[in-house]
């Protein structure tokens, strides 16, 4: 059974109501302010209807606990039922960069770590559609498995600079809720100031600010250093059995 039917837990309906009409660009959306205990419900009790789905897309190389911490958090902030994460196929902006872990590794490591997170799913429609990965084209072919489904594509706020030039930018503003997290290393972000927000509706999340990044941890695993604890135990294994990361020669 695929685990968004098998662990799924759903927030109770007060959270889906306060979540239900983002204020675009009020960034004060907090994670802090009323922990609420998440029931778990069995698939048969399950409410029927549109869900609100959270988008987060990244190349994942490798996942780490600064992704999951912001993925749970803005799903508990804003009421999602789920939060996909979309491990992109082919980074367009990064593989000019360096080389890329295959498609196939980032998303068995990503499959592990969100094996114990409920409501994080792993999602791999970009790695089956194939080609270069663009948020556009998962947003759509979202839409048209489940028309009804609210999208959020999250993002860090690093991200907020590439924005303007992602594919059919216009059309994600016009179908989805772009949601921003707060990144160490990178100035706050306020949906309702910024500039290279206009035109999105969007919603600013504060989530506990972890100093992590995919790039320090690819540097520490080649120089022999631990991944252990930025990164899930279960991924950690995955790394290890699949010798990803390691240190050539
Ligand atoms: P790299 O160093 O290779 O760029 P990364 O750690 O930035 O890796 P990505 O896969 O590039 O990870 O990022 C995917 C998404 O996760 C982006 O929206 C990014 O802003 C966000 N993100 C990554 N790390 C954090 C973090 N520590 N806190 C909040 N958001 C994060
Ligand atoms: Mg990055």
């Amino acid at each position: 059974m695929p685990k968004s039917l098998n662990n799924h837990r759903t927030p109770p309906r007060a959270a889906r109501q306060a979540g239900a009409t983002p204020r675009g660009g009020v960034c004060a959306v907090s994670t802090y302010a009323s922990p609420m205990a998440v029931a778990p419900l069995g698939d048969e009790k399950r409410p029927r209807g549109p869900r609100r789905v959270g988008i987060f897309g990244g190349t994942f190389d490798p996942v780490h606990v600064g992704h999951l911490v912001a993925a749970v958090n803005a799903r508990h902030a804003l009421g999602l039922d789920e939060v996909l994460l979309v491990v992109a196929n082919v980074p367009w902006q990064k593989i000019a960069e360096r080389p890329i872990t295959p498609a196939a590794d980032r998303l068995a490591v990503v499959e592990a770590a969100a094996s114990s997170a409920a409501g994080l799913v792993a999602s791999s429609i970009e790695i089956d559609r194939g080609g270069p990965s663009y948020t556009a084209d998962t947003v759509d072919e979202l839409h048209r498995r489940s028309p009804d489904d609210e999208l959020f594509v999250i993002i860090g706020a690093d991200v907020v600079d590439g924005l303007s030039s992602w594919e059919r930018v216009e059309h994600l503003a016009r179908t989805t809720t772009l949601v921003v997290v707060n990144r160490p290393g990178t100035e706050a972000v306020d949906p309702a100031a910024d500039i290279r927000l206009a035109g999105f509706r969007a919603v600013g999340i504060e989530v506990p600010a972890l100093e992590i990044s995919s790039t320090d941890l690819r540097e520490r695993a080649a120089t022999g250093r631990p991944l252990d604890y930025l990164v899930p135990e279960a991924a950690v294994r995955v790394i290890v059995e699949r010798g990803l990361y390691a240190r050539r020669g």
